[in-house]
């Protein structure tokens, strides 16, 4: 009998399925890509075909330029060669899918990046039983516990009310981590203006195509800073101590990313306020998964595969790392 999942074939630059001549998240230009959602880790441009959501196909058409694009709606079931495809909610980003595969008997989930934990900005991740689950491991350490998301909006909703002079200044990154903490605002009854950097702009735009509600917007750039008081702002971490910052009134400088449970990074980007919140499924999700769709096997594609391997190894769960490059994420 073939070894488990012997027609999938990994590579440095991707997940090359066999039977369906496809690759899922190439790094290089290939014929025909399965695209698991928009961050540039996966989704790269130049590719001869695109399958993805619409969602997805519509942040690559932002960022890649147009794409040759094949929409896999959530839940529809496609033949592609001798294999069965669907995309199921990965509950990371907008559009983010798991990519199931079946084919010979054998069911493979391609995860991509995924969350647990509720997003009010995206659909939630669907669990999808199968023989091999293809995991990311970011946070794949059990020093990596998020705490919980409201916990932290309390404190930027408590900083920003307590220093109506200034604003608090939100680095998040311009795909996902921005549209979700301006949703988990608004669902906390935030709902003054939200100033934005340009460069979250069209994505914003983007997400209320697709009918995700960020309530109301306004351009950060060219506003007096008095406008600005007591207001929060959002912009992608590279402008946080950039001269587009010194605009603002004595801002709070917050930001919003798994990474900053580690003090020493928020440290090192003069983050004041650091909040804790991440697209990404922490060591209590990733286990809590893998025990819950007790696959024959984990193959762990990038993150801190180690510590993860070895939990699986001790519940004679088969696991194995995929050395996958340039995955180091964009996201958080
Ligand atoms: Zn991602
Ligand atoms: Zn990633």
């Amino acid at each position: 009998m073939a070894r488990l999942g012997s027609w999938i074939d990994p590579h440095p630059e991707g997940i090359f399925v066999k039977p369906a001549n496809a690759w899922v998240d190439p790094s290089q230009p290939k014929d025909r890509a399965l695209v698991t959602h928009g961050h540039s880790d996966h989704a790269s441009g130049g590719h001869g075909q695109v399958w993805a959501t619409p969602e997805t196909l519509g942040i690559m058409d932002i960022r890649c330029g147009p794409q040759n694009g094949v929409q896999m709606t959530y839940g529809k079931v496609v033949r592609l060669g001798e294999v069965e495809i669907s995309y199921v909610p990965a509950g990371h980003c907008l559009g983010s899918a798991q990519i199931v595969m079946d084919h010979g008997g054998e069911r493979v989930v391609v995860s991509g990046d995924y969350k647990r934990r509720p997003d009010p900005s995206c659909m939630p991740f669907q669990p999808v039983p199968c023989d091999i689950f293809i995991t990311e491991a970011t946070f794949g350490l059990p020093v990596f516990r998020h705490p919980d998301t409201g916990s932290e909006m309390d404190r930027l909703l408590e900083r920003l009310h307590a220093n109506p002079e200034r604003c608090v200044l939100v680095g998040a990154y311009a795909l996902g981590k921005a549209q979700r903490v301006i949703c988990e605002l608004r669902q906390r009854g935030h709902h003054d203006p939200i100033y934005i950097h340009g460069a979250v702009e069209r994505l914003c735009l983007l997400y209320e195509e697709f009918g995700v509600n960020l309530g109301e917007l306004r351009f950060a750039t060219g506003v007096k800073k008095d406008e600005l008081k007591g207001r929060i702002v959002i912009a992608p971490p590279s402008a946080l101590n950039d001269r587009w910052s010194r605009r603002l009134p004595d801002p709070i400088t917050a930001m919003a990313s798994g990474w900053m449970r580690i003090r020493q990074r928020a440290r090192q980007k003069n983050v004041e306020l650091p909040l804790i919140i991440s697209d990404h499924a922490d060591w209590d999700e990733l286990t809590a998964t893998l025990v819950e769709l007790a696959p024959k096997e984990v193959w762990v594609t990038h993150g801190r595969e180690e510590a993860l391997i070895h939990w699986c190894a001790m519940r004679q769960m088969k696991a194995r790392e995929l050395n996958l490059i340039g995955r180091e994420d964009e996201d958080e």
